[in-house]
This record gives C-alpha cells, sequence and structure tokens, in this order.
C-alpha cells in the first residue's frame, strides 16, 4: 500500500492536514488507532481563540493583540515568528470552518459568540456552547467523507520506516486482523495528539493521549522539544479529574477556598481574578490546598450559581451534565469540587512552521507537535487553534513537496521495519518474565505526579529520574502478552507504556536539568526566571540509556521579555 502523503492521526490536527494535503492534490491515507470523531480533540469544551471583535468589550482585539498575549503567556519562551503566523491565520481559520457548517454560539446580531479566557486581553475565545471540540471534529470529518479521503481506522502504528534520514513510511497493526502491515508514502505526518496518560492518576486527558506518538518519531531519530513543559488545568473533577473547562471562569465562575474566599485577588489583580493563565492559577490553587484552606485537603469549589440556570444550561450544558452524572451534584445548586489536573503537554516533536522535521519527508503537528507557539505555558484555547493552523500548512506543505517527486516505494526499508516489528510481537508474547506492565504504569504516573508536578525541587526530581530508570528496565521483564490475533489490546497497551516511559524520561531529565522557574515548570529551589541562562529550547535525542539534551535558541521577534504581571 502507497500513499502520496500518510497521515497518523484523526483528530482536528490530522484531519486538517489530511483536507489540506488532499486539496493540494496529493493523495491521502488517513491512519488512525480510533475512528477520527472518537479522537480526544472532540472532548475540548470552551473555544478557539481568533481576533474576530465580536465581543462588546474586545471591540479593540487584533491578531497583534492576540500574539502579544500568546507571547507573554508562555513565559517568553514561544517562537516569535510562528505566533504571528498562528494568530493572523486565526479569523480566516474561523471563517472557514463557519462556512463548512460549524454550529458556534452566536451573539444575539448573529456574529459568532466570543468569551473571556485566562491571560487574554480582550474576550476572543469562540465557541460552541461547551462543546466546541467536538463541533470542530464533526465539520472536519463532514469534509474527510465529501473528499472519499481513505480513512483507516483502527489501524495501530508502532514504527517509522526510516533509513539514512528518510522517512519511507509506517509500520501498523491492523487491530481488526491482528496482522502488520507497511505503508509506504512520500511523506509522513503525524498527529497523535498529547501525552497526558503519561500522569494517568491525575489528568484530564482520554486513554487514547499516551504519548507514544511523540515517542515512535524519537526512537527513529527526530528529537523532541520543551518536553518539561507539562501544563496543570487549574479545574478536573474531584475524583475522576474530568476537566471542569476555563469557559466556567470565562462566564463568570467562582474558585473559593474552605474561608469562603474568592482566594486568587491574594495572586493576582482584582481585575484579573479567576482569569489568570492555567499555571498561576493551578500554582495558586494548590497552594490553598496545601496550606489547608481546601476541603478534605484535597479539593477547591468552582462556584456557578450565581450564574443562574438559564446561563448555565444555555453555555455550559456539558459540564452540567458531567456534574450530574460523574458526582450526582448539580451546578445550579450546588459548587463543583475541583483540584488541578495534568491537562497538556507543551512540548513535543521538534518541527518547523510547516510541521517538517530533520527527518526527511517526516512531519509532525498538533498536540504531538512543538512548533512552538506554547512555550512554557499555553493560553486556553490557543491549542484547537494551533492544530488546525499548522494542520493545514502541514497537509500544504507535505503535498507541495511530494507532488515533485516520483512514487518510488522503498521496499527495503519498509520490509526490514515490517519484521523487527512481527519480531517484537513474538518476542512479546513468548516472554518468560513476570513483571506486570500495568503495574509499572501506574507507579510511573504515581512518581511522575508527585515528583514532577506543579511544584518540583532538585532532591525529588533526582528521585523521581532514578525511578523512572527502574521502571524501565523492570519493563524489559514484563510477563508474556496473548497471542489473540484480533484485537490484541493487550499488545497495544504494552506497546503505549513503553512510549509513557520513554516520555517520562524525557520530562524529567529536562525538568531536573532546568534549572529555573518558567511557566508551568516551577522550581522551589529556582523559583525566578533565568533569561541569561535558561531562555531558550530543550532538545531531546534518543539513546538507550537516557535522552542526551542539547539546547536551541528561541526565535525573538518585537516583544522582549518582561516579568509577567496579571
Ligand atoms: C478535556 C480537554 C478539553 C480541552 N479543551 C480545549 C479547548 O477548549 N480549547 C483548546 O484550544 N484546547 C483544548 N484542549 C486541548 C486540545 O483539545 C488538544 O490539544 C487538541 O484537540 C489535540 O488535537 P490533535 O489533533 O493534536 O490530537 P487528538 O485529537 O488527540 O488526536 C490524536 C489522533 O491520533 C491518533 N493516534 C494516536 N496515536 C496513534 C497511533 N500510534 N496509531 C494510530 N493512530 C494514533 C488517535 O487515534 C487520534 O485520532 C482540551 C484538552 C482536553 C484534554
Amino acid at each position: 500500500m502507497f500513499y502520496d502523503v500518510i497521515i497518523v492521526g484523526g483528530g482536528l490536527a490530522g484531519m486538517r492536514a489530511a483536507i489540506a494535503a488532499h486539496d493540494a492534490g496529493a493523495k491521502v491515507g488517513l491512519i488512525s488507532k480510533i475512528h477520527p470523531v472518537r479522537s480526544h480533540s472532540g472532548a475540548a469544551q470552551g473555544g478557539i481563540n481568533a481576533a474576530l471583535a465580536n465581543h462588546p468589550q474586545g471591540k479593540d482585539d487584533t491578531p497583534e493583540r492576540h500574539a502579544y498575549d500568546t507571547i507573554k503567556g508562555s513565559d517568553f519562551l514561544a517562537d516569535q515568528d510562528a505566533v504571528e503566523i498562528m494568530t493572523s491565520a486565526a479569523p480566516g481559520i474561523i471563517f472557514e470552518f463557519e462556512h463548512w457548517g460549524c454550529p458556534f454560539s452566536r451573539f444575539e446580531d448573529g456574529s459568532i459568540a466570543q468569551r473571556p479566557f485566562g491571560g487574554a486581553g480582550f474576550p476572543r475565545t469562540c465557541y460552541g456552547a461547551d462543546r466546541t471540540g467536538l463541533y470542530l471534529l464533526h465539520t472536519l470529518f463532514e469534509q474527510v467523507v465529501k473528499r472519499k479521503i481513505d480513512v483507516l481506522y483502527e489501524r495501530f502504528v508502532t514504527k517509522l520506516a526510516v533509513k539514512g534520514g528518510r522517512c519511507a513510511g509506517v509500520i501498523v497493526m491492523n487491530l481488526h486482523s491482528g496482522e502488520f502491515q507497511a505503508i509506504g508514502g512520500n511523506a509522513v505526518i503525524f498527529a497523535t495528539g498529547g501525552s497526558g496518560r503519561v500522569y494517568s492518576v491525575n489528568t484530564t486527558n482520554a486513554h487514547a493521549s499516551t504519548g507514544l506518538g511523540v515517542v515512535i518519531p524519537y526512537w527513529a531519530g527526530v528529537p523532541l522539544e520543551d518536553m518539561e513543559f507539562i501544563q496543570f488545568h487549574p479545574t478536573g473533577l474531584d475524583g475522576s479529574s474530568i476537566l471542569m473547562t476555563e469557559g466556567c471562569r470565562g462566564e463568570g465562575g467562582y474558585l473559593i477556598n474552605n474561608k469562603g474566599e474568592r482566594f486568587m485577588k491574594n495572586y493576582v489583580s482584582e481585575k484579573i481574578m479567576e482569569l489568570a493563565p492555567r499555571d498561576i492559577t493551578a500554582r495558586a490553587m494548590q497552594t490553598e490546598i496545601n496550606e489547608g484552606r481546601g476541603f478534605e485537603d484535597r479539593y477547591l469549589h468552582l462556584d456557578l450559581r450565581h450564574l443562574g440556570a438559564k446561563k448555565i444550561m444555555e453555555r455550559l450544558p456539558g459540564i452540567r451534565e458531567i456534574c450530574l452524572n460523574f458526582k450526582s451534584i448539580d451546578p445550579i445548586k450546588d459548587p463543583i469540587p475541583v483540584h488541578p489536573a495534568m491537562h497538556y503537554t507543551m512540548g513535543g516533536i521538534e518541527c518547523d512552521k510547516d510541521g517538517m522535521t530533520r527527518v526527511d519527508g517526516f512531519y509532525a503537528a498538533g498536540e504531538c507537535a512543538c512548533v512552538s507557539v506554547h512555550g512554557a505555558n499555553r493560553l486556553g484555547g490557543n491549542s484547537l487553534l494551533d492544530t488546525v493552523v499548522f494542520g493545514a500548512r502541514c497537509g500544504r506543505h507535505a503535498a507541495d513537496r511530494v507532488k515533485k517527486m516520483s512514487q518510488t516505494v522503498d521496499t527495503d526499508t519498509l520490509d526490514s521495519a515490517l519484521k523487527e516489528e512481527k519480531e517484537r510481537y513474538q518476542r512479546l508474547c513468548s516472554s518468560s518474565g513476570k513483571e506486570n506492565p500495568y503495574t509499572i504504569k501506574n507507579e510511573l504516573s504515581q512518581v511522575m505526579m508527585d515528583k514532577f508536578g506543579i511544584f518540583r525541587n532538585e532532591t525529588d526530581m533526582k528521585k523521581g529520574l532514578d525511578e523512572i530508570k527502574i521502571l524501565k528496565e523492570r519493563f524489559n521483564h514484563i510477563r508474556a502478552i496473548p497471542d489473540t490475533g484480533k484485537f490484541n489490546y493487550d499488545f497495544l497497551w504494552v506497546t503505549e507504556i513503553a512510549g509513557n516511559i520513554e516520555a517520562g524520561l524525557c520530562i524529567a531529565t529536562g525538568a531536573l536539568a532546568r534549572a529555573e522557574s518558567r511557566g508551568s515548570h516551577f522550581r522551589i529551589d529556582f523559583s525566578k526566571r533565568n533569561d541569561e541562562q535558561w531562555l531558550k529550547h530543550s532538545l531531546f535525542t534518543y539513546a538507550p540509556d537516557a535522552p542526551q539534551l542539547t539546547y536551541k535558541a528561541v526565535t525573538m521577534g518585537k516583544y522582549k521579555p518582561e516579568e509577567r504581571k496579571y
């Protein structure tokens, strides 16, 4: 099987890339381990940013203001040229979705509704109630179907076929049949989403967001970037960590401690309060809990009651439904118990503004990629935007490039990669080890939460890194998986866990090395940002024992680093 452009991932980034590559004339194959409309993008709630200036308090908004807020929010680690590309493309991207029939919420005058989000100077987050991701995802899927793009779903990609610095395609397991298959392509785009499940004890991310998608290229020689920057969302639902969107606070929700105080006034200006950026709000919440002002030493209250039933039912119906179903509480009458939960990976596969990586023919887009537009801390509403802006650029670039190439299938490279994967499968099925891989995974996520969470310090991180290395060694001795053939989910999960461990090693190595605090990376032993030494991106290159760590310059522009005050 051969495609001009292979896309791995059926979320927003993958489908937008597929549409762009198809429209530029390429034969596209879209591969996904789950059905595209079940991709994690569908869980996005609050909205997508674009300086449309529709909101009465946002009339002076511009893409330039959006860029400034994003760069300041990133604690000046974002590449400024990439941010400017994203914010200036944003209005056009929203109108394109509108023309494709995306059911955005509307203001009375019919214009697309916008709500305030954290760290934004103006209300610029466009939304469809609190189901924005779902609406965007279905809109793109319709466009994929309309174009008759080949969608190969329930195909699990396990390896990149790379030789001599050139990517020849991917190796997949067809989950339906259990067969391995090599798929050749002149370009391969990874759009495999985030790595939240590395922190599975406390994350808003779905089980599909494992991190294997960044680790497959890393194993094949593609560097990763800025892996230590992990976003904790302030409001995960107590117990399950299901996200309570920032839109709750955008619509006017309060955060309350056990003294009945809106405590954010002690951390940021009274003008900003609950709408501070996520890194600052999550730290404030964890401080309240650590200092005994939480409930049951665990959570705080997100109070929506003063918004009234009409606004809650109209703008936040999904949040109400989740609270009723998972906590048996009604936000119209009850405060919501929330605590910070791991939410987003700012780092990922190192790539340029067209998604190109250092391996010829291999691209990345969406949450698995690091362009970098989020730097050390992403602003809410900017990730959906990142997926579609850079998904489209990447798809277009890959298609334009491969159109000039002949379709020569590199059979040797594909065959040898296929053979390696079949042999790995056999080794897993015949292992004589005793270790339970799921115990290793649980231990890993506990280490990540305890040692690489919101507050970090050298002693704990050194211990944590050693613990991860031991888990990696134990993983070499896992018990055999059953050779079930069809729908071998044991094989899938064990492969994902190998990716979790490797991603965890990168996060830990980067965090321990970075002796400063910047955005989401907060060290109690180095509590200040240090631009002189650390205004640089971390780069991780695979080596069998531990990642090799190097650094590269941040692309600066007109915005000079300044102290972040809100
Ligand atoms: C609960 C929640 C709410 C959010 N709300 C917002 C919001 O309101 N606004 C905002 O801007 N951002 C939000 N985000 C972030 C945003 O939703 C994500 O960053 C974004 O949707 C990721 O899209 P993606 O296309 O990169 O990946 P995904 O949508 O995660 O898609 C990944 C795809 O890759 C496929 N895949 C992965 N690995 C493999 C493999 N090995 N083989 C084959 N296929 C594979 C999967 O099947 C899937 O189709 C939210 C995140 C969460 C967790």
